[in-house]
């Protein structure tokens, strides 16, 4: 290895939506901060879109990806077992073979950052003496209340979401109890108590990095930054870092669907997408396949088949009806809308149309890598929350940052109904209030992310701190 400044080793908890931002933020180290990065990828399964992106033949000079033995969570874990408290048990699982990686190579990270389940490598990084960095895929709204969770389980009773009045955040916007993440739903789940645990422990590192900006998030970062309150359990040094996001590769030959975006009008077109797991009751998505074809705007749909109850599953495993239509769509829906629309089974190459001249808008489950996707195109959204985070995000776009509308009831608690999905998808399509002011406000925030990811801007500078910060460290034998 050619001597550079620092060594990192960035640890991904298992998923797209953690290994995303993870390699992005490994690439901008080694790229534009002159970092040597290994990034460190925890899995259970992978998936054909996850070996593209962990493909070592596209990765930068300086970036190396180590793919850790599966983890057989298989004696620890049955289905009844939410995703947080999986995600901790993997993580905890897969500490054996972090530590022989580790002790494996030649040049030993002095830094070691983790993303948001990782916290269970943090004793890892005191035995072999690197300094230790927390990534969160999230916002910093996200990040106060996770931090603050614990401090919120002394002070009220009952379940959250049954609190009538918001929940308090310290120099942050309140919480309404309907939107608190998934883990704080029920406090008798073992996956609360992994939640509190999870932000006990970020404290307990040298630093918090958030794929977020201070012109997105300008109140919660200065709250987890300077509010008093809230700094007594946050204790360490907050760097806003985004957004980290997917760049847009030089693809191959086009495939139909680009094809078909170039003969549609400029922003004429809504994407619909949720995420990497994502889905919908059976009845939510034929209300969605009418609403769609009811608003008579053109779309592309990223199709998954219905599941009931499990909005975070994904399985392709339905059959198709007399006219190719899979049955859980409304009778000759695609034969209606084959002109106007492209339904996409399972995946769907997001940023390619998200970043087509022709989307003019995104239904999305506002994952935030996929929020940050659509805001770095300046693309308005319809949120349709579905679990971890979401309703927070949804929350936040649509009543702080003005760029996205959503439904009159939570998506997670009753189904959208069609009349309503159709007039939705009108505002962000057609309505002044979508074309004009949502979409000038997406753009403005386009700009403003990629000026703080520039050099000289406030999340690259953040970046420069940390690094500072790790190598005065290092010189200063703290670690
Ligand atoms: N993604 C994609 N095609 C799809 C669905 C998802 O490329 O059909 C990518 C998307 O671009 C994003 C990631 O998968 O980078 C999903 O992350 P996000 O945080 O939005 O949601 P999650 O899957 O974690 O719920």
């Amino acid at each position: 290895m050619e001597s550079r400044k620092l060594h990192a080793a960035i640890l991904s908890s298992p998923g797209m939506g953690h290994l995303v931002p993870v390699l992005e933020l490994g690439k901008h180290l080694a790229t534009n901060h002159g970092l040597e990065v290994t990034i460190l990828v925890v899995a259970t399964h992978s998936s054909p879109a996850e070996s593209q992106l962990l493909d070592p033949s596209t990765a930068p000079k300086h970036l190396h990806i180590l793919r850790l033995p599966p983890v057989d969570i298989s004696s620890v874990v049955n289905p009844d077992i939410k995703v947080v408290s999986q995600l901790a048990i993997i993580m905890r699982e897969a500490r054996p073979a972090i530590r022989s990686v580790l002790s494996s190579m030649k040049q030993r990270p002095a830094m070691f950052i983790v993303d948001l389940f990782g916290n269970e490598a943090f004793g890892i990084a005191d035995e072999f003496h690197m300094s230790k960095y927390l990534f969160v895929t999230s916002t910093a709204w996200f990040t106060a209340l996770t931090l603050y969770c614990h401090v919120l389980d002394k002070e009220v009773e009952g379940q959250y979401a049954d609190h009538k009045e918001p929940l308090r955040l310290p120099g942050c916007k309140p919480v309404r109890p309907e939107d608190v993440v998934d883990p704080m739903l029920d406090r008798n789940c073992q996956q609360y108590y992994e939640y509190l645990r999870v932000g006990f422990e970020y404290s307990m590192c040298d630093g918090i990095l958030i794929n977020t900006w201070e012109d997105l998030e300008r109140i919660s970062i200065k709250a987890l930054q300077a509010d008093e309150t809230l700094r007594s359990v946050v204790k360490v040094p907050v760097y806003p870092v985004g957004p980290l996001t997917k760049p847009l590769e030089p693809a191959g030959p086009k495939s139909e669907l680009l094809e078909w975006l170039d003969k549609q009008p400029s922003e004429s077109v809504i994407y619909v997408s949720f995420g990497s797991g994502g889905t919908l009751s059976a009845e939510q998505t034929t209300e969605l396949a009418w609403g769609l074809e009811l608003s008579r705007q053109r779309f592309v749909w990223v199709l998954r088949p219905p599941k009931e109850d499990h909005a975070d599953a994904s399985f392709f495993t339905s059959g198709s009806g007399p006219d190719g239509t899979p049955e859980f769509l409304p009778d000759g829906f695609l034969t209606r809308t084959h002109k106007a629309g492209v339904v996409v089974p399972l995946w769907g190459p997001q940023l390619e149309i998200l970043s087509h001249p022709s989307v003019g808008g995104f239904l999305s489950h506002c994952g935030w890598n996929s929020t940050l996707e659509s805001l770095s195109n300046g693309v308005p959204m319809i949120a349709w929350p579905l679990y971890a985070e979401q309703r927070l995000n949804a929350t936040m776009l649509a009543e702080e940052l003005g760029v996205a509308v959503k439904s009159k009831v939570l998506p997670t608690k009753k189904v959208v109904r069609r009349e309503e999905i159709e007039e939705m998808v009108r505002t962000v399509m057609e309505s002044k209030h979508g074309r004009k002011e949502m979409r000038e406000r997406a753009k403005e925030l386009q700009k403003s992310g990629k000026n703080a990811l520039s050099k000289g801007g406030s999340s690259y500078k953040s970046i420069c701190d940390v690094i500072k910060e790790c190598e005065l460290r290092l010189r200063s034998h703290k670690i």
